[in-house]
C-alpha cells in the first residue's frame, strides 16, 4: 500500500515538475563537442574546468538571482539592453553565462581556416583583409587589461567592428559605449588559457585561430544582417 501511494504521488507530481522546468527561458546547453576535442590548441583540463565549473557557476548564480522574477521569461538580449538597471550579480552572471555559450559555439574540432561568402566580404570591407582583421582582433585581446572578452560586432550601420569588454560585459549591454550585435568572441580571462599557456595570452590567441568555427560565425552574421 505504501508503495502504491509512492507511485501515486510520483505520478501526480510529473506535470508540476515539467511545468517548473518550463518556467525559465534560460537553459544550460551541452558543450557541442568533447572536452578534449580542441586539443592540442585548447587542452582538455581547461575545457573541463571552464565549462563545468566556471560556466556552470555563472548559469547557476544567474538562475538563482532571477528566480521568481519576470527575468526568467525575458530574452537575454532584452536583459542586456537595460543591464545598467540590474545589480552586479545579474550583470556578471548573465554575461558570464551568455558569453560562454557563444564562445563554445565559436569553436569546433578541425576548425580554423578562413571565412567565406558574405562574412569574408564584410571582413575585407571593414578591415582591409582577413589577415589584418586577425591582427587587430589579437591586439585587442592582448591589450585587454585584466579579464574580459574580444568581439566581432555588427554595428547599427551594418558594418563590422572589433570591440573589447571588461569582466563579463558584452556589446549588447547598454553600459557599452559602442553597441551592436556580436557574431564572434574570444574569452581572454586567465581561466581560459592559464593551465596550458600560463601568462602567454598572445600564444593562446594564436592557437585559437586553429579551432574557430567560421560556419557558426557566418550564420550569426547572416542572422544579424537579416534582421535589419
Ligand atoms: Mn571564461
Amino acid at each position: 500500500m505504501k508503495k502504491l501511494f509512492f507511485y501515486f504521488i510520483a505520478f501526480i507530481s510529473i506535470p508540476y515538475a515539467l511545468k517548473a522546468q518550463q518556467e525559465t527561458l534560460h537553459k544550460f546547453a551541452p558543450l557541442p563537442y568533447a572536452y578534449d576535442a580542441l586539443e592540442p590548441y585548447i587542452d582538455k583540463m581547461t575545457m573541463e574546468i571552464h565549462y563545468d565549473r566556471h560556466h556552470r557557476a555563472y548559469f547557476n548564480n544567474f538562475t538563482a538571482a532571477i528566480k521568481g522574477t519576470e527575468l526568467e521569461k525575458t530574452p537575454m538580449v532584452t536583459i542586456f539592453a537595460s543591464i545598467s538597471t540590474q545589480p552586479p550579480a545579474i550583470r556578471n552572471n548573465a554575461g558570464g553565462y551568455w558569453n560562454h555559450e557563444m564562445f563554445w559555439n565559436c569553436m569546433k574540432p578541425n576548425g580554423g581556416g578562413t571565412p567565406s561568402g558574405t562574412l569574408n566580404e564584410a571582413i575585407t570591407a571593414s578591415f582591409g583583409s582577413f589577415d589584418n582583421f586577425k591582427k587587430l582582433f589579437a591586439e585587442a585581446g592582448v591589450k585587454r587589461f585584466g579579464s574580459g572578452w574580444v568581439w566581432l560586432v555588427v554595428g547599427a550601420d551594418g558594418k563590422l567592428f572589433i570591440s573589447s569588454t571588461a569582466n563579463q560585459d558584452n556589446p549588447y549591454m547598454n553600459t557599452e559605449e559602442k553597441r551592436g550585435t556580436p557574431v564572434f568572441c574570444l574569452d581572454v580571462w586567465e581561466h581560459a588559457y592559464y593551465l596550458k599557456y600560463q601568462n602567454k595570452r598572445a600564444d593562446y590567441i594564436t592557437a585559437f585561430w586553429n579551432v574557430v568555427n567560421w560556419e557558426y560565425v557566418q550564420n550569426m552574421y547572416d542572422s544579424s544582417t537579416a534582421k535589419k
